[in-house]
């Protein structure tokens, strides 16, 4: 017999959220224009993009967030301060 893993508090949120709309929080802040976000109710998480957009935070998109958060720290740690 094959059990089935339990996703409907899952599908209650999504349900939730595509009515009410995510309740997103930042997350993480990757440089001055660009952040993560989580839904707070759904645990989705989003992210802005160079572009402005806002999109889901793949896999893709968190290895590029973690890409410019790099880079973002190093250009804060060699600008002088005045
Ligand atoms: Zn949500």
């Amino acid at each position: 017999m094959k059990s089935t893993s339990p996703n409907q508090n899952f599908s209650l949120t999504s349900i939730f959220c595509s009515t009410f709309g995510h309740r997103y929080e930042k997350s993480k802040k990757i440089t001055n224009h660009i952040s993560e976000y989580k839904c707070k109710t759904c645990g989705q998480e989003v992210t802005n993009v160079v572009s402005g957009r806002i999109e889901i935070l793949t896999f893709k998109n968190r290895k590029i967030n973690a890409c410019l958060s790099e880079f973002f720290q190093k250009k804060l740690q060699q600008t002088p301060t005045h």
